[in-house]
Order: C-alpha cells, then structure tokens, then sequence
C-alpha cells in the first residue's frame, strides 16, 4: 500500500465513549478497537486510566488494556491524568500516553480542579518517566479556539502552553477546538502563530467538533497550512462532557469522505469506518449521528 498523506488519529474509544451515559461493556469495547483497527486505523486511542468515580465508563480500563489483542503497527494510546495513571499505564504494558490541559485556566479548573501551572507541574515527572521508557506522548491543548469559561482565547495562550509541553518531550501536540467555534481563518491564525513561535505543523495535530459545522472546512484549512494529523471518532460521539454545548467530535467517516474524495491518502477504509460506527452506536442504543453515517458512502 503506497504511504498515508495523513494520519487520522481515532479517538471514538476514549474521548467519545467517555461523554456517553450508556455504559458500553468491556467486550463491546473491544470489538469496537478491533473494527476500527481492521479499517485501517493505525492510531486508537484505547481508554483513559481516570479514577473511575470521575468517569465511569472508564472504569474498565485496565482489564480492557489486559484484554486487548494489539495488532502490530497500531498505537494504541491511553489518557494519563496524574500519577495514578501512570502506575496504572506502566502495569498495563502500553508504549503511548496522552496528557490533557488546556489553553486557559477556567478550563482546566473545571476539568481537573487545577490551574494550566499546577497541571503542567502535574505532568512534568510523568512525561519524565514517559520518556525514560521510551514512550510516544501526546498533548492535548483543549480550548485553544474558545473556552465555555473565558469566551475567546488568544492565540499566544496557546503557543505558551504548546512551548512548555514541547520542553516537557511531548512528541505532538493535539490543538483542540473543545466548544467548536473554530473557523478556517481562527485555524490559520493559531497556527501562524505557533509557527511563529518555531513549532511546525509536523508536531501538530487538530482536534476538531462539528458543533456548528465547521470542522471539515478546518480540515480542508490546515491541510493548506501542512497539517497532517487529524483527530476523529467513529460515529462521531464524544461532545466534551467539561464543554456545555460542544457536541460531538468530527466523525472519522465524514474525515475519510472527504480525505476519499479529494484524493488524500489516509490508509482508512470508509466501509470500515461505517461498520464500526454503526456498531458502536448500536451499543449506545442509537443510530449513527454523522453525516456520511445517515446518507452513506457515494459512489456505492
Ligand atoms: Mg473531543
């Protein structure tokens, strides 16, 4: 197979399923990971090693990690909040770890009860051990566009933020747009700036929500700008359950459409993808929200 142009990093397994009340069993979990690594999907974010009092559809994690079968060239990535989670992490064998923070307090106050300081502080000896083992770690910078706390986000918030993860030995930064309220230019604008600051679209992911539509539109924007990390979720679940009214993650089957139709190699199989996303919505009791999972794949 000729080499992927991007990479779609699927995050439907730990930042969709998380937002969903219907607890999904551990099984049905795993079906869904091997689906989406059977359609091609060569980075799954797995689980999150949370308490399972402040998540409990994460509670099943570490025997969800015990039982996953992991097919090689997969990473499978899995959410680290603090120490905890790391023990956690390093008893479950995995090689990939995300961090979440965020571009402004009032976010990662009412996420994690901690200022950006005190996470990045939180994080340090983490990423420390992370890296002493060898570890891809990724970043995740919520709010980077818009913040339910604070309203609009200065772009040189982010670029701080993103400056003092890179010196932690974080491999790439997910620039996320937690509320979806981001447009092409608000894209080009935060990205301009980090490039300003030295850090290049090769350590940048974009995390994107379709709240108001405009996610594909940002895609479209940012592989412009030489983007080419994509984040999704297979079916398109997962509003942030820290964001009143950000609604679910772009859809990994509206991502590929598109990726598809404009000739970019992303190694996923929509047929796949759909498969997996009509699985997974089953489970939740529901029907595929997004919109390649109503109208279906074209030509047929
Ligand atoms: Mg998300």
């Amino acid at each position: 197979m000729t080499r992927p142009e991007v990479r779609i990093y699927e995050v439907g397994p730990r930042d969709g399923l998380q937002a969903e009340a219907t607890i999904v069993s551990t099984e049905a979990k795993l079906a869904f990971i091997h689906m989406l690594a059977a359609a091609g999907l060569r980075e799954i974010e797995t689980t999150s090693l949370v308490s399972p009092k402040a998540i409990p559809q994460m509670a099943d994690a570490d025997e969800l990690l015990k039982q996953l079968v992991r097919r090689p060239g997969v990473r499978y990535p899995v959410l680290v909040p603090n120490a905890r989670g790391l023990e956690r992490a390093i008893a479950a064998e995995v090689d990939a770890i995300c961090l979440i923070t965020a571009a402004t307090n009032g976010y990662v106050q009412h996420n994690i009860g901690m200022s950006i300081d005190e996470s990045l502080a939180a994080f340090e000896p983490i990423a420390a051990e992370a890296r002493r083992r060898g570890w891809w770690i990724r970043a995740y910078i919520s709010t980077a566009f818009g913040c339910p706390y604070e309203g609009r986000v200065d772009e040189r918030a982010v670029v701080s933020v993103a400056e003092r993860l890179l010196r932690m030995g974080v491999d790439e930064l997910s620039i996320s747009d937690t509320l979806g309220v981001a447009a092409p230019l608000d894209v080009a604008r935060v990205l301009s700036a980090l490039d300003g600051a030295g850090i290049g679209a090769e350590v940048i992911a974009l995390h994107l929500h379709d709240t108001r539509g405009t996610a594909l539109a940002n895609v479209m924007a940012a592989l412009e700008l030489g983007v080419r990390c994509f984040d999704s979720s297979a079916g398109g679940t997962g509003g942030s359950p820290y964001a009143p009214g950000s609604a679910g993650n772009l859809a990994t089957e509206d991502l590929v459409y598109l990726l598809d139709r404009q000739g970019v190699r992303s190694g996923v199989n929509l047929d796949g993808i759909l498969a997996a996303a009509r699985f997974i919505a089953t489970q939740l009791g529901g029907e595929v929200g997004s919109r390649v999972g109503r109208a279906g794949a074209w030509p047929q």
